[in-house]
Parts: structure tokens; C-alpha cells; sequence
């Protein structure tokens, strides 16, 4: 360990020095907020930070480990986005509706950490409401990808990428509804996985598109994403999409070989306009896991192309239906200065909401009017049937399925923020996972010329986590990619 910097520690490195009291909780703690006053400034992948309920959770973290009451993440700094909700410390969705919303409850996940004594040491910035891939939309300010700080995180989750990648945090949680949590992690050079629909519970979560959201880890390797996805999985019986499943220890996984397993390439997944530099990184990466003993073969999932197009119908669906409760009335922002109660609601909206959550929720109310709802919902929701039944027969032939997490690597603030539709097009690798509710997971493959991270994305079917563990760590150990992290 260099000493200097002991937030630059994975979460089980800090744990062995934990255990073994060479580091205390709260010194760890203070390290990562120091390095937090120290970079914040440029990186901004913080919303809040919370340093006296870092310390004293961390002071607790600390009487539990001396009573030899420790578990993995006891101890450890972490960060939640912010559209996670956390008791007593402003939840805001990185929109000014929620600005100042101080919840008065804990997510299930939020709850978890916490009861095995993890310090929160901040709230992650996204795009409002989780609503884009670049972390612009944040109504606060942009995360900067410290990488190269001219560049976008990814989104939405691109505070939690970019302060693990910073080393502000040693892991944080994100939300994935078509990659948020996979494409952020990518273009930040970390490790993110977005579980099986239901494995982990939302509730607490700030629902976007609820049949497709879930919650998942954002870590430095795959051993702690891990040990991350142990301490939150499992059923809830406040979620009722919460899968009836007690999930295994995933850390099992971890050291296998790969001979024996089968493993498709989808054809389609090497889309038009995919950086020339990625798609080497993409076959290179292949070719380290047939080398690894898997048998891989290509493969075709034909309805692909028409993922985005789904997903566009029904996440916006969802959203206008879910975000119809922000209404001035019980919490969030409220603009009462109106004559009647519609004229105050449509002023609250009006200004709470950011340009990007008012296309999606005018594109849903429009998708599921009288006289669309057939052409458009109807529609999307049959493709999506059918997007899911290709991978059930993927599944049957293959172990996992592979990919670019991305097809490009982090591009520049204000690139995409004119054109929509190029934004979108940075999920087109990501969202059908979840279209389908299957689990995903990126591991970083390497660095483009341009010293940029290059994210390689693994799929399996639904609840095929521990094979999907196997793969990313044997491909993680075998790689070059060493757990680089940027010079900052
Ligand atoms: N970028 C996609 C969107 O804007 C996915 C967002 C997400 O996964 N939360 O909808």
C-alpha cells in the first residue's frame, strides 16, 4: 500500500489492512475526504458529501472491528447516487424538483451497507432523474471524467464512476435502466454490473422506468463488485419485483478457469459508427478468452437493431407515468405563486424539471395517448417479447455473450448535448440487457491511443451472476489492464 494514499486501495485490499489494524476506519475515512476537498474542484462527482456522518460511522466501523465484528465492508468509504435514498442527507436526482429533499427513510440498499458499518462519505451526481449518458443533464453541474477532464464520465451514473475511478470512494452504487451503470463504468475505466432484474431491491431507489431499473455495484475490480453485489442482493419484501431467490456468495466464483465454457459474439453488436480503436480493444478481448480454454463462437441476435427504438418507447412510458407524483404538493420543489391548483402544478413543473426530463415525459405521455398507445406501447412491448425470447434461445447455446460495453470511449463535454439521438446511440450496446432483465457486467480491456478507458461487456441469462463472475475475473487477471487508474 503506498500510505500517501490509502483511498487508492481496493475494498478487499482495505479490508486485510483493516482487520489487521494497520489502518483505522476513520483514518481511511479521512484520507478519502481529504482527497475529495482536494480534487472535488475539478472532478465534481459529488452532489453532497457527508463528512460528520462519514466520521462517525466510521468511529462505530471502528469499535465493531476491535470487537472482532467485522464484515466485508465494514469500515469502508462509499458513495451512493443520488437518486438512492439515504435518511437524513438530501437525495436529490441531481434535479432541482428534489433539490434539498431530505428523506426520511432509508433504501433497502442504503440499509444493507449500512448494517454491515459502511461510512458514507457522499451522494453520486447523475443526469436528472437518471435520464441521459453523460452526467450533462445533471441540473447542478457536469462530472468531469478524470481521465482526461475535458471528457464526459458516461452517464447516468457518471459521479459514482468518476469518483471511484478518482479514488474518492473505494466503490460506489449506481442505477441502471439501459446502461447507466455499464457505460459510465466503461468510459471511466472501473468496473460497474447491472444485476438480474430483481435481484436487487429498489425500493428507496427514485423510480426512471421501473420494469427495467435496477441498482448495482460501481468497483475497482471484480472481486469487490463481488463482494458489493453480496451485501445487497437478496429478496425484499418491501420491492415487489424483488426476485424469491438467496443468492450465493458470489466471491465462489472468483478464480475458476474457463475451460469448457461456451461463449457467443453477436454479429450486430459491432455496430455502424463504433470507434475503430474500441472494436480491436473488443476482438482482442475475445481472443484472451478463447485463449483462456472458452469456446467462442459467433453468433447473430437478429431483432438487436431494434432495441433503441424499444427502449425509447417504454423508458419515456414509465417515466411520465412515475414522475406525474412531482407535483408541488407533498415534497420537492413547489411553486405556489398561482391563481388555481393546475396553474400552480404546471408551474412546478415547468421550472423543477431540465429539458431532457420534459422530452422524455412529453415522448411517454405521447407513446400511451388514446389512438397511440397501440401503435407505439403496444408495439414496443411485443418487439420486447421478442428481444427477450432471442437471448432465452442465446442462452441455451451459450454460457455468456460478449461485447464492447460502448462503442466509443468517453467523448468530449457539449459533443452530444445538441442531438439527442447521438446521446442515445451511446446505449445501444447496453440497453438491450435490460430490456431482456438479464445481468451485464463491464471490465475494463484497455486504454485508446488517446489514454482513454475501453470497457468490454459480459452478458448472461437471468441469475447467471456467478458465471458471469467467473468470466470477468479470469478475464480481469489475465489482462493488461493492471487496475490502471488516471494521474490526477
Ligand atoms: N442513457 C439511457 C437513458 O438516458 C439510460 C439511462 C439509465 O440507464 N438510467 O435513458
Amino acid at each position: 500500500m503506498d500510505a500517501s494514499t490509502p483511498v487508492g486501495l481496493t475494498v478487499h485490499e482495505a479490508r486485510s489492512l483493516l482487520d489487521s489494524r494497520e489502518v483505522s476506519s476513520e483514518e481511511l475515512t479521512r484520507a478519502a475526504l481529504d482527497r475529495i476537498g482536494h480534487l472535488e474542484e475539478r472532478v465534481r462527482a459529488f452532489v453532497t458529501v457527508t463528512p460528520e456522518l462519514a466520521i462517525s460511522q466510521a468511529r462505530e466501523a471502528d469499535r465493531r472491528i476491535a470487537a472482532g465484528d467485522s464484515a466485508p465492508l465494514t469500515g469502508v468509504p462509499m458513495q451512493l447516487k443520488d437518486n438512492m435514498a439515504t435518511r437524513g442527507v438530501a437525495t436529490t436526482c441531481s434535479s432541482r424538483m428534489l433539490e434539498g429533499f431530505v428523506p426520511p427513510y432509508d433504501a433497502t440498499v442504503t440499509r444493507r451497507l449500512y448494517d454491515q458499518a459502511a461510512v458514507l462519505v457522499g451522494k453520486g451526481n447523475l443526469d436528472e432523474f437518471a435520464m441521459g449518458s453523460s452526467t450533462e443533464n445533471s441540473a447542478f453541474f457536469p462530472t468531469r471524467n478524470p481521465w482526461d477532464l475535458d471528457r464526459v464520465p458516461g452517464g447516468s451514473s457518471g459521479g459514482p464512476a468518476a469518483a471511484v475511478a478518482a479514488s474518492e470512494c473505494l466503490y460506489s452504487l449506481g442505477s441502471d435502466t439501459g446502461g447507466s451503470i455499464r457505460q459510465p463504468a466503461s468510459l471511466c475505466g472501473v468496473v460497474g454490473l447491472k444485476p438480474t432484474y430483481g435481484l436487487v431491491s429498489r425500493y428507496g431507489l427514485v423510480a426512471f422506468a421501473s420494469s427495467l431499473d435496477q441498482i448495482g455495484p460501481i468497483t475497482k475490480d471484480v472481486a469487490d463488485c463481488a463482494l458489493v453485489l453480496n451485501a445487497i442482493a437478496g429478496h425484499d419484501p418491501k420491492d415487489s419485483t424483488s426476485l424469491s431467490v438467496n443468492p450465493p456468495n458470489y466471491t465462489e466464483s472468483l478464480g475458476k478457469d474457463l475451460r469448457g465454457l461456451r461463449i457467443g459474439v453477436p454479429t450486430e453488436y459491432f455496430v455502424d459508427g463504433m470507434d475503430p480503436e474500441v472494436e480491436r480493444s473488443t476482438r482482442a478481448s475475445i481472443a484472451l478468452l478463447e485463449r483462456l480454454g472458452a469456446e467462442v463462437e459467433e453468433t447473430s441476435l437478429p431483432h438487436t437493431s431494434y432495441a433503441l427504438a424499444v427502449y425509447y418507447i417504454l423508458a419515456p412510458s414509465e417515466c411520465s407515468a412515475n414522475l406525474a407524483r412531482y407535483d408541488g404538493v407533498k415534497y420537492g420543489f413547489s411553486d405556489q405563486d398561482a391563481d388555481s391548483m393546475w396553474d400552480a402544478l404546471e408551474r412546478t413543473r415547468a421550472q423543477g424539471f431540465g429539458p431532457e426530463v420534459k422530452r422524455r415525459v412529453m415522448l411517454g405521455t405521447y407513446a400511451l395517448s388514446a389512438g397511440y398507445y397501440d401503435a407505439f406501447y403496444l408495439k414496443a412491448q411485443q418487439v420486447r417479447t421478442i428481444i427477450r425470447k432471442e437471448f432465452q434461445t442465446a442462452f441455451e447455446r451459450f454460457d455468456a455473450i460478449v461485447s464492447a460495453t460502448s462503442p466509443t470511449t468517453a467523448f468530449r463535454l457539449g459533443e452530444k448535448t445538441a442531438d439527442p439521438v447521438q446521446m442515445y446511440l451511446s446505449d445501444v450496446l447496453t440497453l438491450p440487457a435490460n430490456i431482456a432483465g438479464i445481468p451485464g457486467i463491464s471490465v475494463p480491456s484497455g486504454l485508446s491511443k488517446d489514454g482513454l478507458p475501453i470497457g468490454f461487456q459480459i452478458l448472461t441469462a437471468a441469475l447467471g451472476e456467478q458465471t458471469m463472475f467467473r468470466i470477468a475475473h479470469a478475464f480481469e487477471q489475465a489482462s493488461d489492464w493492471n487496475g490502471q487508474t488516471p494521474q490526477l
